[in-house]
């Protein structure tokens, strides 16, 4: 494994980038499944978008990842008393960090996985807030050359927190680089070429690899096993979700009237990002119409304009549903059928769209491939099956 060991990139080390407080802003890529993320959105609207930047420890790694983060961030929970829901997840974090804590330790490595926008990043900053350390951000896409990761590595603090989004994308060498790194702190550089090739071991600060994914099962057990603690995250029920809005609202400083935020909590899908997406929709239709307070009946045809129906279905998820009953009687039906039928990709199908139609039981995935259920044809009003 030929590897530059010239210490870290000027990329990976923040040089020459923005600052934005206490936070430096360096390398990453969008967030592939925030579709609202303009990925040609530059810092200086980033900086824009986050007039309530608090004076967290954190260190957003990022070019596109940073918009989102920062426009994310006024809503973000930053300790863990404020994180809402997840109550085992938190139950075990608080432990760790705790004991860490006494120990003067660096926390062990943390693997969140579960469906996007349900609070691992969010979770990896509280973790930081609670243990007083900084926090790098980036996502293994952007992690391409060896360079990047070990310059990142390089750059750490001790006890420091390396948050890698998407950790399953990671490559083989960058992988590789992280084992050493991950269990005895160490780097094992190549210097040289051919016969010259010598390997050097770099010492690093004990640091903390905190790695998220949608996908666990695509991350190879060599790295699955060096994560001292995996946790799964959960869709968020309806009372989490209540709560989520109306924290959100009130950060928005929103006036949401009676039902309001259990409506938007019933539409999200049973994510976080999503309730807060949805609730800075109905607050430009309230703020076009004139109205000073929302109400459950403006949420019901601010989110029917954006084709969010009752059960918190959005357009990709009925047009999946529909094809699958009209196009295959309901089903079995493979899961790259399904995305050539959609023109969408399989992994995105299958990560995003599909885990909230199972949590609904309006589809079930079965070896023969995915079928539409009766609570599917009863909600899309679709005639029994013969
Ligand atoms: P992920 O990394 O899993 O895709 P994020 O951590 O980026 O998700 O969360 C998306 C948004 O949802 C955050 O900006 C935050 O405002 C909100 N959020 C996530 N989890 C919670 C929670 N437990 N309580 C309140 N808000 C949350």
């Amino acid at each position: 494994m030929a590897i530059v060991s010239s210490g870290p990139s000027d990329r990976a080390s923040g040089k020459g980038s923005s600052r934005l407080g206490s936070r430096r802003l360096v390398d990453a890529q969008p967030h592939p499944y925030d579709s609202a993320l303009d990925p040609a959105a530059g810092l200086d609207r980033a900086e824009a978008a986050d007039p309530a930047d608090s004076a967290g420890a954190a260190e957003l790694s990022g070019t596109a990842e940073a918009p989102r983060l920062l426009r994310e961030d006024t809503l973000r929970p930053r300790r863990l008393g404020e994180y809402i829901g997840q109550r085992e997840l938190k139950q075990v974090l608080a432990i760790a960090v705790e004991a860490t804590r006494n120990r003067g330790d660096a926390l062990d490595h943390v693997l969140l996985y579960g469906p996007p926008g349900l609070g691992k990043t969010t979770m990896a900053l509280v973790l930081a807030e609670e243990l007083g350390v900084r926090c790098r951000i980036t996502s293994a896409p952007a992690l391409e050359r060896p360079r990047d990761i070990v310059g990142l590595l390089m750059n750490l603090q001790p006890r420091d927190l390396l948050f890698i989004d998407e950790i399953h994308r990671l490559n083989r060498v960058a992988e590789e680089l992280l084992y050493p790194a991950m269990e005895d702190c160490r780097l094992d550089l190549t210097v040289g070429k051919g016969t010259t090739a010598r390997t050097r071991a770099v010492p690093l600060a004990p640091f903390t690899l905190v790695g998220a994914t949608t996908r666990a099962g695509a991350l190879s057990s060599p790295l699955r096993d060096r994560f001292g603690l995996i946790q799964r995250l959960e869709f968020y029920d309806l009372p989490d979700l209540q709560a989520i809005v109306e924290r959100a609202a009130g950060l928005l400083k929103l006036e949401l009237a009676g039902d309001a935020a259990i409506e938007v909590a019933r539409r999200c899908r049973g994510t976080p990002r999503i309730a807060n997406r949805l609730l800075r929709r109905v607050r430009d239709v309230a703020s076009v119409r004139g109205h000073a307070c929302i109400d459950a009946a403006l949420v019901a045809e601010a989110l029917s304009l954006h084709r969010v129906d009752a059960r918190g279905l959005d357009a990709s998820d009925r047009r999946l549903l529909q094809l699958l009953l009209e196009g295959y009687g309901g089903g079995p039906v493979g899961l790259e059928t399904l995305a050539a039928g959609l023109g969408e990709d399989p992994v995105t199908l299958e990560t995003v769209v599909e885990p909230f139609l199972l949590q609904l039981g309006f589809l079930q995935r079965t070896p023969r491939g995915r079928i539409a259920t009766a609570a599917a044809r009863e909600h899309l009003a679709w005639p029994e099956a013969a």
